[in-house]
């Protein structure tokens, strides 16, 4: 029975620091959820209770089935049947594991279904599971997709995905293409209006795309036509219900091997639009990698088991 969680001081340390007080307050807004949800903190001592209690059972998934799953992930890999990505039996395992557990939508507010927790202990969340296996923590931990739904898509849309998402389906974000990874400027995926159906179609190639068939993508594309930088590019929310999208294939990496990295084929995909037009890449690409440079920091982490450091030595 190995706990990650249990078993790491300075990853609890964490929970520790004093600005935690005031990121409580801020993220529970005076904590009036806890007259409409019963599961809702309704102080800081019962915030700081939950933090700990949640933390314990995805350090002890981690622990007793990621960490003990992740060799035989690494072996079988995920693959590719008829243009779908087909998970290695432990990487479905794992997921069902965290999604039972309500390990899904963490930070984003409980009318969604979310546990409306702040983002420090989803990081230490994604700390553990990444030490219990580097490559599925990339598949759980594109949920952090719905903060961009949740700050940037209208309420609709929303109520639509977001409950979704804490449910247990997974997401992507389809930024990279053949010709355009550090420049993303150079994006070239073709968004087009589809005034009879009210909708978009999106038409072209990504590439290198993490769970790129999962579930929900946020998909940046060009809406502008004649455009050739960031202003032509707006973001799109892509159902995989709706089809229009095929895996072409999945990368042979040296690492990280349960998480498919993958090539997809967009042939008039229905998408709907994310926000407004043109601010795609300017404004919630870079929101989203905010979010994700932190999830990304805590899988690369020294995953640390070492007590914190004795200042007074
Ligand atoms: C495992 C994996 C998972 C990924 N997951 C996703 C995902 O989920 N979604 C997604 O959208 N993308 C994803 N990517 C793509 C990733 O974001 C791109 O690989 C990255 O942006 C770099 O783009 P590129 O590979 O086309 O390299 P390039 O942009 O072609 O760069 C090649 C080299 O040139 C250097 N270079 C580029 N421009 C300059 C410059 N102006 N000056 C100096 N040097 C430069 C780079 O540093 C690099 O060393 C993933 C990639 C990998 C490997």
């Amino acid at each position: 029975m190995a706990n990650f969680y249990n078993d790491n001081p300075s990853l609890k340390h964490h929970l520790t620091h004093p600005l935690m007080r005031k990121i409580i307050e801020l993220k529970e807004r005076n904590y009036t959820d806890a007259e409409k949800y019963d599961y809702a903190p309704f102080n800081y001592d019962d915030a700081m209770d939950s933090y700990e209690k949640v933390l314990e059972i995805a350090g002890e998934i981690s622990g007793d089935i990621v960490a003990p799953n992740a060799e035989s992930v690494d072996h079988e890999g995920p693959h590719v049947v008829n243009g779908r990505v087909v998970y290695a039996e432990g990487t479905q395992k794992n997921l069902d594991a965290l999604v039972k557990a309500g390990l899904m939508g963490i930070s984003l507010p409980r009318r969604y279904n979310g546990l409306n927790f702040s983002l420090v202990p989803y990081i230490m969340a994604a700390d553990m599971v990444s030490r219990a296996d580097a490559g599925f923590v990339n598949i759980w931990g594109l949920q952090d997709c719905a903060e961009t739904i949740y700050e940037f898509a209208d309420e609709d849309q929303r109520k639509r995905y977001l409950p979704r998402v804490c449910a247990g389906e997974t997401m992507a974000m389809d930024l990279t293409e053949p010709d355009a990874g550090s420049d993303l400027q150079a994006v070239m995926l073709k968004a087009t209006p589809d005034e009879e159906n009210g909708c978009w179609r999106l038409n072209g190639v990504k590439r290198f795309i993490t769970n790129g068939d999962g579930d929900i993508a946020l998909v940046l594309a060009r809406s502008e036509e004649g455009t050739k930088d960031g202003r032509g590019l707006s973001m799109f929310i892509y159902d995989k219900n709706d089809g229009g999208v095929t895996v072409r294939r999945i990368e042979n990496k040296m690492g990280i091997k349960g998480s498919p990295t993958c090539e997809l084929v967009f042939k008039n995909a229905k998408a709907e639009l994310c926000g407004s037009r043109k601010l795609g890449l300017i404004k919630y690409v870079m929101a989203l990698m905010n979010g994700a440079r932190l999830g990304i920091a805590a899988h690369d982490g020294p995953h640390e088991r070492r007590p914190p450091r004795n200042r007074s030595a």
